[in-house]
């Protein structure tokens, strides 16, 4: 058996990475273990662009700064967002943020999934310190009052006094440590792609909430645009399914043709979408972070954003309490405590508007244009809502 740890993250995606470089910052001694193959720490600034793009809050992206993650992207692979306009499914009624009216310099940040992996392994590679097990598999984990220990498939095992569950949607730590969870299948497909545009898109990200779904457009850098269209599974598959040309068609007549001429240069890809609500997120010795802990619909583009949140708060948890046993579940209490109210609030939020929006209800109809375009004009409940898309880690 390999030599104790602290803590070991299972799961190298976006949060295990960030939470793994936190707590290793915190003074921890930190393994990560990865399922999937390493990411390639080269920076690809030259690579095609990727189809996965995330919106991160300026909270997160002071995160991924603290870590020394951020200053590794490439300042031409990121889009700043300068203002939101959403559209209602009357074609009228509209509600309207911006950078400016907030204060702040601006609203979030595109960034492709990809690049930010490899800025985050980069960081991990550099560091040093955090012993990074990838490719491996977990496939077992044994909870003793004392210690937890793991199994991976190659046959090592690895005894740690916490087990942070990083590992996704399907977590496998979720379900060996016995939490329960509940899963409610939207029958949705997320369908993302990415389109070169005619007409400059100014910075703005555009979402519509339509009958056939939520159609989301976020500026790349340049005269580049991502989509992702929350739409139902049976709509969705016929879009992946329609030739390029076809596909930018529809795109663009879907958005009203704000940006001219459409060109897809990311084929589409599709995600089935889900709602994971998981009750208490820790047990002895072990907690959940990320997708593990908590699935969200990505309407408001959230997910990653409440994984680093998870993140941060965990490593501050752990560090505020010095040489104190880093299992010890009254720790693990305080963290799950301290993120309930922002992981309920997002999943309220975006289940009650994708519910609102997707209901034939004409009176329904009428209510919710009327209150896009009543939120437009009460400033208070404006800031509100800009408060809460600027939030994310932090
Ligand atoms: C269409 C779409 C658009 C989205 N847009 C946004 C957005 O704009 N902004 C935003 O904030 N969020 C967005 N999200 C949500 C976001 O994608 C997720 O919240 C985020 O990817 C979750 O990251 P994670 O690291 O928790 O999990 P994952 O990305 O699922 O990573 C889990 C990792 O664990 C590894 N793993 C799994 N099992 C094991 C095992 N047994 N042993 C070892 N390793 C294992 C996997 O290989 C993987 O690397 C979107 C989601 C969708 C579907």
């Amino acid at each position: 058996m390999d030599s104790p740890f602290d803590v070991v993250v299972v799961g190298g995606g976006l949060t295990g990475a960030s939470c793994a470089l936190a707590l290793d910052r915190a003074g921890l001694a930190v393994a990560l273990v990865e399922g999937g193959e390493p990411a390639p720490t080269n920076g690809r600034v030259d690579a095609d662009w990727d189809s996965r793009i995330y919106a991160i809050s300026p909270g997160s992206a002071a995160f991924l700064a603290e870590l020394g993650v951020w200053s590794r992207l490439a300042p031409t692979r990121l889009a700043p967002v300068s203002a939101m306009h959403i559209r209602g499914d009357d074609g009228i009624s509209e509600l309207r943020f911006s950078a400016y009216e907030a204060g702040v310099a601006q609203l979030a940040w595109i960034v492709e999934s990809g690049h930010l992996q490899h800025a985050l392994w980069d960081a991990l590679a550099q560091g040093g310190r955090v012993a990074r097990l990838c490719p491996a598999q977990v496939t077992g984990l044994t909870l003793a009052p004392k210690e937890a220990r793991l199994f991976l498939q190659d046959g090592r095992e690895l005894s740690a006094r916490l087990v942070v569950g990083a590992d996704g949607a399907r977590s496998r730590i979720r379900a060996l440590a016995q939490l329960p969870f509940r899963d409610k299948d939207y029958h949705q497909l997320g369908v993302v792609a990415n389109f070169a545009c005619a007409r400059p898109h100014g910075g703005i990200a555009r979402q519509w909430f339509r009958e056939d779904g939520i159609l989301a457009w976020l500026p790349l850098p340049g005269n580049r645009i991502s989509m992702v269209w929350s739409t139902p599974t049976q709509h969705g598959e016929a879009l992946l399914g329609l030739p390029p040309d076809e596909l930018a068609a529809r795109v663009e007549q879907a958005g009203a043709g704000v940006l001219g001429r459409l060109e897809v240069i990311t084929p589409a890809v599709g995600f089935p979408l889900h709602l994971i609500q998981v009750d208490r997120i820790s047990a002895s010795r072990v907690t959940l972070i990320g997708d593990a802990a908590h699935q969200v619909h990505p309407l408001a583009g959230q997910g990653v954003n409440l994984g680093f949140g998870d993140a941060q708060c965990l490593a501050q948890v752990l560090a505020s309490h010095g040489a104190r046993d880093c299992g010890d579940f009254l720790l693990l209490r305080r963290y799950e405590r301290a993120r309930k109210e922002d992981v309920i609030a997002m999943q309220a939020v975006t289940d009650g508007l994708k519910a609102l929006f997707g209901h034939p209800n004409p009176l329904l109809g009428v209510l919710r244009n009327l209150g896009l375009s009543l939120t437009g004009r009460l400033g208070p409940i404006k800031q509100l809502l800009v408060r809460h898309a600027l939030g994310g880690a932090g």
